[in-house]
């Protein structure tokens, strides 16, 4: 299965499931190559730390990360990188391939956390943000 199925199929059942979906998808970007030509390559426009970031990012009731990789697609050094980070903040974080689809999938998408196992720090903000609003 090519990766671009695989996450398609990974974001309509998360929408199935009541997540939100967040996406970046490459883009054909013209580049000067060596010795000045134009080279058409693919690229994802992001900047900072962006590169490696996962492919889809979701919410429901927590967050969830997770970095899609279709057959002979190989987890790169700054995609791992990322997914420590997200794992270190308390964030799930998944590499998922086809043979995770559709079982795994299912699984991870239909488990909820209850809100008492939410953290308090979740709601603290939260309730922030709503002041702010106001
Ligand atoms: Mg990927």
């Amino acid at each position: 299965m090519k990766g671009k199925d695989l996450q398609k199929a990974i974001i309509g059942l998360a929408r199935t499931h009541g997540w939100r979906v967040a996406h970046t998808p490459p883009i054909l970007a013209a580049v000067r190559g060596k010795g000045g030509t134009i080279e058409q390559r693919w690229m994802t426009p992001v900047q900072a730390d962006g590169k490696g970031f996962p492919d889809l990012l979701l919410l429901r009731e927590r967050p969830l990360a997770i970095e899609v990789k279709g057959a002979g697609d190989k987890l790169r050094p700054e995609q791992s990188t990322w997914l420590s980070a997200f794992r270190m903040a308390g964030v799930e974080a998944y590499v998922i391939t086809e043979a995770d689809w559709p079982d795994k999938v299912s699984e991870i998408l239909r488990h909820r956390v209850p809100n008492e196992q939410r953290s308090e720090l979740a709601f603290a903000v939260s309730e922030d943000e709503r002041g702010r609003a106001a």
